[in-house]
């Protein structure tokens, strides 16, 4: 059992080093996570995934969402069996882009980006693998 996650794991490692996003979506997930400052804000992604890299594809905003000052979530009994869903991204007021160990263990998909106070730009943003180990991020 042991062996077999740490398999998965080093699988993940493997498939997951690199996540690709358009600048523009990233451009819109830094300006909403500006419009709601200092609460948080969540998004799901859903995206592809491939040998070496993810690739996010759309942005979509969860089912009842709630928005609130070191916290953020929503209700993932309301999603649709959805399985290009591949992670979330929120953010955080506090300007540490890295995840609380809330966030790892209720990290919903495959992936976990934040976005850091003052979102600004791609130096305020990183993405993490459900483990916690930071991955590539790639805009194209
Ligand atoms: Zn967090």
């Amino acid at each position: 059992m042991y062996a077999l996650r740490a398999l998965s794991q080093s699988l993940d490692r493997r498939i997951m080093s690199a996540v690709f996003i358009k600048r523009e979506m990233l451009v819109y997930i830094l300006k909403n996570a500006t419009a709601v400052h200092p609460r948080e804000m969540i998004l799901l992604l859903r995206g592809k995934t491939s040998k070496n890299q993810t690739t996010i594809t759309d942005l979509i905003v969860p089912p009842l969402a709630t928005h609130g000052r070191g916290f953020s979530g929503f209700q993932p009994h309301m999603l649709p069996m959805d399985f290009s869903l591949i992670g979330t991204v929120h953010s955080h007021p506090s300007g540490i882009a890295e995840p609380s160990l809330v966030d790892l263990h209720h990290s919903f998909g495959r992936i976990i980006m934040i976005v850091a106070f003052p979102y600004n730009n791609e130096e305020n943003v990183a993405v993490y693998n459900h483990s916690g180990e930071r991955l590539t991020l790639e805009t194209t």
